[in-house]
């Protein structure tokens, strides 16, 4: 038995955690689960937003899945997942964008690969607040070192985006590395390097330095506003996207929305040393408790959490059995119905019986 931490998260977390966990167990996955809290629970319980109790369970299991987590907008805590990230150094943010047959809103032929760096950008959350004392020093020292720098008024809120060498040409090392293992053909950086010069444009070269070692992956590059456009219109021609922290974050949701939404994105946080794998979406506070929301976007995550434990046989027989209940169309939720209040649809609980009998059945 492999042991696995298992973090269910809020909102709709709990839920689909439940689903994602019968349906691995019934594709014959021998997983132990070590169930750990983080978030909003966590830190009313002891006061720590991820516990060390957590952390120290993903580092004895080097393995986890996680679902979602609330963070505030606007005021109050930071991202748990950020944390997460950060302490486990979990650099690679790798989501998959696949087309499903069957899903009516949707685009067929899609088969893209994001590798979002998943340390640096924006994400270092190191923000200074309009109006304190620090955040008008760091203004005056700016407009000293640069003086095209009082366009930055003194009521401004900053927000410190740093992109590194070394965190960039790791993350295009691991994209250029995955298209060779699995046989891609072209590796696509998204930028916005004609603007942030010394950020964006670093991480571009450093991408472009990187490719240089993979003769055989085709490298292009394209600013990250065209690469969107393109991506609705002409996704067939992408193939691995490689792209910083915050464009990552917006260009996955955009490719899930192609393939038919979140409910079916998963994801996968992975370092040297540990992996998180854990779906695209949120907690999506909204629908929680109501068994109402799609549970295939974790436990796609999970199949990918098989493979990389070893267990593809399982991995396998879980993905196609998603795929064929998604197929039929008539045992899932709402989310891959025609109209979204489709009387037919079913539950989360009842999708997951649903790929449970058709592992059962084959
Ligand atoms: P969200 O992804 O939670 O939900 C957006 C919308 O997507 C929902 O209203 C719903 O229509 C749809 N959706 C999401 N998951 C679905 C599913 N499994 N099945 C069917 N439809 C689904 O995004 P949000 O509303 O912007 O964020 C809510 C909270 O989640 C915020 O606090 C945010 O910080 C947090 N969040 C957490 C993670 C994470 O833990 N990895 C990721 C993204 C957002």
């Amino acid at each position: 038995m492999k042991a696995v931490t298992l973090i269910p998260g809020d909102g709709i977390g709990p839920e689909i955690a439940e689903a994602m966990k019968r349906c691995v167990e019934a594709a014959g996955a021998r997983i132990n689960w070590d169930i750990q809290e983080a978030g909003a629970a966590a830190y009313e319980k002891t006061g720590e937003l991820l516990p060390k109790k957590t952390l120290d369970s993903i580092k004895k299991n080097k393995v986890a899945v996680k679902g979602p987590v609330t963070t505030p907008v606007g005021s109050g805590f930071r991202s748990v997942n950020v944390l997460m990230r950060k302490e486990l150094d979990l650099y690679q943010n790798i989501r998959p964008a696949r087309s499903f047959e069957g899903i009516p809103n949707s685009v067929q032929g899609v088969n893209i690969i994001i590798f979002r760096e998943n340390t640096d950008d924006l994400y270092v959350g190191i923000e200074f607040e309009k109006g304190k004392k620090e955040t008008l020093e760091l203004i005056r020292n700016i407009r000293k070192l640069n003086p095209q720098a009082d366009i930055i008024s003194e009521d401004s809120g900053i927000s410190i985006k740093s992109i590194s060498a070394f965190k960039s040409e790791r993350i295009a090392k691991s994209a250029f590395e995955y298209a060779v293992k699995y046989n891609r053909k072209k590796v696509t950086c998204g930028h916005k390097a004609n603007i942030m010069k010394f950020s964006d444009g670093l991480f571009l070269e450093s991408a472009k330095k990187t490719s240089s070692a993979y003769p055989s992956i085709l490298f292009e590059d394209r600013i990250i506003d065209n690469l969107c456009m393109q991506l609705v219109q002409r996704w067939w021609e992408y193939d691995v996207l490689l792209l910083p922290n915050l464009y990552g974050d917006i260009v996955s949701d955009l490719c899930a929305g192609l393939i038919g939404g979140l409910g079916v994105a998963p994801g996968a946080n992975v370092g040297d040393k540990y992996a998180v794998f854990e779906a695209v979406h949120g907690s999506a506070p909204k629908y929680a408790g109501k068994n109402k929301v799609n549970p295939t976007a974790l436990t796609l995550s999970a199949a990918m959490m098989l493979r990389h434990i070893g267990e593809l046989k399982a991995a396998e027989k879980l993905e196609k059995a998603i795929a064929a209940v998604i197929k039929e169309g008539k045992n899932v939720t709402y989310d891959l119905k025609a109209e979204r209040n489709d009387p037919s649809a079913v539950g989360t609980k009842e999708m997951a019986d649903a790929v449970i009998n058709k592992m059962k059945r084959d």
